[in-house]
């Protein structure tokens, strides 16, 4: 599997817009790396994942041409994730020639529920929802997709994180949640992952409830690896660093050298 990730900052992004702290002048300085747009992830060239408000500027950036993607897999409804009003650009007259198969979005009931609220509604044939259930297995195109729960967003809003396969190998996709529920943990042990992608939202701060930090993301892996869910060949990745972890990316980098993480950073691919 091959899986690009096209962001990684988290709503606000490194730098956030209006904010004025060490580690966002320091990335209006340095640019590069420093630079984190709002999440999401593009596998074997074919799937999204999540589709925030930057989905047009990575088009742009990485030349996607996001009109041919049938299949885009979501997280969960917060806007940094989930960015519905591009959805009405897929239908003409904002757009021609797209009408030869939809734009498949799969995810929780948050997602589903937020689609749902679309005033005018978008026709089925630009844009198509399907919703999906925690621990169930789907086939999307060619892979297979299990949900499951993450601690994330509160209990109004269900939230997933994904175990993706191709038939090669396995990736688990762990943002945005906290330490994820034991049910959800319960699953992730009893499978061995190429890669995991981690929430790494806070650094070394307090991460609360709904975001790891870099001790959490070592807790983690390192009960992964006492269940063998991973082990020395598996790829970890920390990802979804936000301004408040007050971290540049060369101390990020430098942090998950030492731990054995790979420290994403816009465009950054990885192979498994
Ligand atoms: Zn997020
Ligand atoms: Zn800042
Ligand atoms: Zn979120």
């Amino acid at each position: 599997m091959k899986i690009k990730l096209l962001g990684t900052g988290a709503s606000e992004g490194v730098p956030a817009a209006f904010c004025y702290c060490g580690v966002c002048k320091n990335a209006r300085e340095k640019g590069g790396k420093d630079l984190r747009t709002r999440n999401q992830a593009l596998i074997n060239d074919r799937y999204l994942i999540d589709f925030p408000q930057d989905t047009y500027f990575h088009s742009i950036k990485y030349n996607i041409s996001i009109g041919d993607i049938e299949h885009a897999i979501i997280t969960h409804a917060h806007e940094d994730h989930f960015y519905t009003f591009e959805l009405n650009h897929r239908c003409p007259p904002f757009a021609h020639g797209t009408g030869a198969h939809p734009l498949n979005i799969y995810g929780p009931a948050s997602v589903a529920e937020k689609y749902a609220k679309l005033d005018p509604p978008i026709d089925e044939k630009y844009v198509r929802m399907h919703q999906l259930k925690a621990f169930e297995t789907y086939r999307i195109g060619d892979l297979d997709v299990t949900p499951l729960p993450a601690m994330h967003g509160g209990e109004n809003m269900e939230c997933f994180i994904y175990i993706i396969e191709d038939g090669k190998s396995r990736l688990l996709y762990g943002h945005d949640t906290g330490l994820p529920p034991r049910e959800a943990m319960e699953v992730i042990k009893t499978k061995y992952f190429d890669c995991v992608i981690l929430d790494s939202n806070a650094g070394f701060e307090n991460p609360g409830r709904y975001h790891m930090n870099i001790p959490e993301n070592i807790q983690l892996r390192d009960e992964m690896l006492k269940a063998g869910s991973i082990d020395n060949k598996s790829k970890v990745v920390i990802t979804h660093l936000s301004h408040n972890g007050l971290l540049t990316h060369e101390q990020f980098e430098r942090v998950a050298l030492e731990n054995d993480f790979i420290a994403a950073y816009d465009g950054i691919e990885i192979d498994f």
